[in-house]
């Protein structure tokens, strides 16, 4: 057993015992034993350690758990970027040049990619990342997609329902037959969760009720793309199936909001594709007053929010959609953790994971205050400090 001590922490937020929304502990010390937390108190009264780290009356966070991305893929939609910022409407269609490109990548491309996109994460905070699967379309695309994701995360999701394949475009109905036949059964051993894009151009209702309770008699939990674009249903559909987490959410029915309120599907919030496609950001405020649960998360793709930065995320919530800097970073934090029904991160408490992040700041709120500044200091990941992402070994 090695242990080290993270002494002289000025303000260490919790998300778990401690003052205020965030858990709040100042002049505090963790001990960091195997990889997980094995003491919380104040620095005066740290016990001995292998080894100390002083952090000079920085503040410290728990690692963000970014609950959404889809962080394998080929190619580069810059020039799509470019063109919408332009002036040019922002369209579902551009996903199937990222397929396309997906499609022709190798194996090892992919993962050397993915690689590049979670060390570019965690160097901002991130220690817990889902990857999607949904740019391949294909049985063996898809399968592959989920292999890279596994090398990376235990948080795997099968998105083959993303859009229709485009070589299926007129045969829908067979695709969906696809989806939750053959497909799902080469991802589900693969797979933690399935998700589909419920949208209009994607899936509908109905559509999705089938694959999600196909994936549900698979082992899979319920994930949903939902009400990015319209009020569709899909939201209300999601918590009826007990769906852990319902992302987008950027357009709510009053009814909506009561249901995820009553339920315990948490609603996860990605302002980074409003900020991409210039839509209308979400408002926090029908959540807070309902009691409703919500999640912070990247949505890390190449069309519509090639960002890997949870502390962007926090900034724009806070600017954007209403929150407060302590609803942010908790959303981003245990929000994440429980939008993945996690209980070993997302907060810092003894048993869970030592995954930490120290800022280069007195204190978190820095992280909405000070938006495009990298305050990430140093990271711990199953209580190593460092600076690439591995997968983790328990
Ligand atoms: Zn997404």
């Amino acid at each position: 057993m090695t242990s080290e001590a993270i002494v002289n922490i000025g303000v260490l937020a919790t998300m778990d015992d401690g003052e205020g929304p965030l858990g709040l502990r100042r002049d505090a010390a963790v001990v960091i034993e195997d990889g997980r937390v094995a003491w919380i108190g104040a620095s005066a009264d740290a016990p001995a350690a292998d080894s100390s780290y002083d952090a000079a009356g920085a503040a410290m966070i728990p690692g963000f758990v970014d609950s959404h991305t889809h962080a394998v893929f080929g190619g580069d939609r810059s020039a799509e970027f470019d063109a919408r910022m332009s002036g040019a409407p922002y369209t579902a269609g551009g996903i199937r040049s990222t397929v396309a490109a997906t499609r022709g990548a190798s194996t090892e491309e992919l993962a050397a990619r993915t690689r590049h996109l979670l060390d570019e994460a965690l160097r901002q905070g991130t220690t817990t990342a889902e990857i999607k699967s949904g740019y391949g379309l294909d049985l063996d695309t898809e399968r592959r997609l989920l292999e890279v994701a596994a090398r990376f995360t235990e948080e795997t999701t099968f998105l083959g329902a993303h859009v229709v394949a485009p070589e299926m475009a007129d045969r829908r109905g067979d695709y969906v037959d696809l989806v939750a036949g053959d497909m799902l059964a080469a991802a589900a051993p693969l797979a933690r969760w399935i998700d589909v894009f419920c949208e209009e151009g994607a899936f509908d209702v109905e559509e999705t009720r089938r694959i999600l309770a196909a994936g549900r008699d698979a082992g899979l939990g319920l994930r949903l793309h939902a009400n990015q674009l319209t009020m569709s249903g899909a939201a209300a559909l999601g918590v009826e199936m007990g769906a852990a987490s319902i992302d987008h959410c950027t357009f709510l029915s009053d009814e909506d909001v009561d249901a995820l309120a009553a339920s315990d599907t948490v609603a996860t919030f990605v302002p980074g594709a409003e900020f991409s496609t210039r839509q209308p950001y979400p408002r926090i405020e029908r959540l807070r007053d309902a009691g409703a649960t919500w999640a912070l998360a990247s949505d890390c793709n190449p069309g519509s929010s090639f960002t890997t930065s949870m502390p962007f995320c926090i900034a724009l919530a806070v600017r954007d959609m209403g929150m407060t800097p302590s609803e942010a970073i908790r959303a981003a934090t245990r929000g994440g953790a429980q939008a993945l029904r996690r209980n070993d991160v997302g907060r810092v408490a003894v048993g869970a994971r030592a995954d930490l992040a120290l800022l280069d700041a007195p204190d978190p709120v820095h992280l909405a205050y000070r938006p495009g500044v990298p305050l990430v200091d140093r990271v711990w990941r199953d209580g190593v400090a460092t600076t690439s992402w591995e997968p983790r070994a328990s």
